[in-house]
């Protein structure tokens, strides 16, 4: 291709001498989206934008160029601004609905889709319709959102109890992270596989394992994989999105969750940003009031049901939010610090990432090094980002190519690590707010 005019550079000339030309700054944009340099279409979105405010089908591209890079919150900002623009396509409401659906706020997710899809059928999704537990939906109920979109859920969400799921994930499918692993096998796994053991040495059995640490390390996925790995069933909530939805009734659902749990055993309840409940926020109007704090604790005491096979585990990036009562014995009496991967994790995740997919000779120890600082969300993003690649090239030759530990090098240049942002803020309170050696674990990390 030697000497071939690079059409990026010649769109880029182009638009020097017409700035103004929308379809060029698209075009322009669209072909680094499919080149995979998301980070390059953000900044011609951006500079679009800054021509042509609040274009619907700008703004649309520079989600996706979020998205590509995983930089959900950003996505989620942008679409939620978006869908209450007049002009705002079905297509911005749909990703509206899978950026929701990401942030596990399936009842917004729902309302958001059917808006979609009534007003383009042709945009329906079957994957995500099951999903979200709405295959028959056009048949039954499609008036739950004809009155505007500012709606955001049906009155009556159905959704109060999250699905359940019975996940196929194991122990094994969790790269590294061997002390958190075995942590987990003796306060939960083993009660419950040995009941008659932990009884003859008077052993109680119960509260909940608080996992905390930066973002992306794996904290969701290992709370599924203990359901995995004991055959249990698993209810997955985020706190603050249920919060949100309870309003009025949270003591009540929060009761009725607890019961799902009891009634499905053995269960895993696995509560996300459980610093929703932090009677230790400064703002005050986010978090939870003292009842319903009193309310989760006592179903964590189980005083007056029982929570035998009943499995509590909770996580947050913000443990210094939470109310010290949830530290009290028979409660989250157990606090697993969850790092960002070390080298032999590292090499693990890329192993189970990359399992399954054409590949030669990666050396996983080399690109375990290289990656140094990067969370299991990043090492997912630097997967995705090569396996793009190598699609896109396969297209253009039509020849599949395996992926390779080049690739992945190439790819893990392209993203950044994001877990510094967390450590800045987490060693300020490991060093003030150090109550009894309780964030030792991050002051020993970050040594
Ligand atoms: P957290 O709950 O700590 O924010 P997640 O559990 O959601 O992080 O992790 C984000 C993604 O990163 C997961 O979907 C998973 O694919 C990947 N991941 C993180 N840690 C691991 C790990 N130890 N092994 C395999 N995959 C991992």
């Amino acid at each position: 291709m030697a000497g071939a005019p690079n059409p990026v550079e010649s769109l880029r000339e182009a638009l020097l001498h017409s700035p103004d030309n929308l379809p060029l700054w698209r075009t322009l944009a669209e072909m680094l989206m499919q080149s995979g340099d998301a980070e390059a279409a953000e900044q011609v979105y951006r500079d679009a934008l800054n021509r042509f405010p609040r274009n619907a089908e700008l703004q649309l591209g520079l989600a996706d160029a979020f998205t590509k890079q995983r930089k959900h919150s950003q996505t989620f900002v942008l679409l939620e601004q978006l869908v209450k623009q007049d002009d705002a396509p079905p297509a911005a409401i749909l990703k509206y609905a899978e950026a929701l659906e990401r942030n596990g706020q399936i009842p917004d997710a729902i309302a958001q889709y059917k808006l979609a899809a009534d007003a383009d059928p042709e945009l329906r999704d079957n994957a995500m319709e099951e999903r979200l537990g709405i295959s028959s939906f056009l048949e039954s109920e499609p008036e739950d959102v004809i009155d505007g979109r500012q709606r955001l859920m049906p009155e009556e969400p159905s959704g109060v109890i999250p699905e359940m799921e019975r996940p196929d994930t194991t122990f094994t499918d969790v790269g590294g992270m061997e002390n958190v692993k075995e942590q987990i096998r003796l306060k939960i796994i083993y009660p419950l596989t040995n009941i008659e053991m932990y009884q003859a040495y008077g052993k109680k059995i119960g509260g909940g394992i608080l996992l905390y640490g930066p973002p992306g390390c794996g904290k969701t996925h290992l709370a599924r994989a203990t359901a995995g790995e004991i055959e249990a069933s698993f209810f997955s909530i985020g706190l603050n999105d249920v919060l949100d939805m309870w309003i009025g009734n949270s003591e009540k659902n929060l009761h009725e969750l607890f019961e799902a749990g009891r009634r499905s055993k053995p269960c895993v309840l696995f509560f996300d940003e459980v610093d929703a409940l932090g009677a230790r926020r400064s703002d005050m109007r986010q978090s939870a009031g003292r009842q319903l704090i009193n309310q989760f604790l006592s179903e964590l005491d189980g005083v007056q049901s029982d929570n035998d096979g009943l499995l509590v585990l909770a996580a947050t990036n913000a443990p210094w939010h939470m109310d010290p009562a949830f530290r009290r014995p028979g409660r989250f009496d157990r606090i697993i610090f969850v790092p960002p991967p070390d080298a032999e994790a590292r090499a693990g995740i890329l192993k189970i990432l990359c399992a399954g997919k054409p590949q030669k000779d990666l050396d996983f120890k080399t690109l375990a090094k290289k990656s140094a600082g990067f969370s299991g969300a990043d090492l997912q993003a630097v997967v995705d980002i090569a396996i793009e690649d190598k699609l896109q090239e396969a297209l253009k030759t039509g020849v599949p190519q395996p992926l390779r530990t080049g690739d992945l090098q190439k790819a893990m240049k392209r993203h950044k690590p994001t877990v510094k942002e967390w450590f800045a803020s987490a060693r300020n309170h490991a060093l003030y707010a150090n109550e009894g050696g309780l964030y030792d674990e991050i002051l020993d990390y970050l040594r």
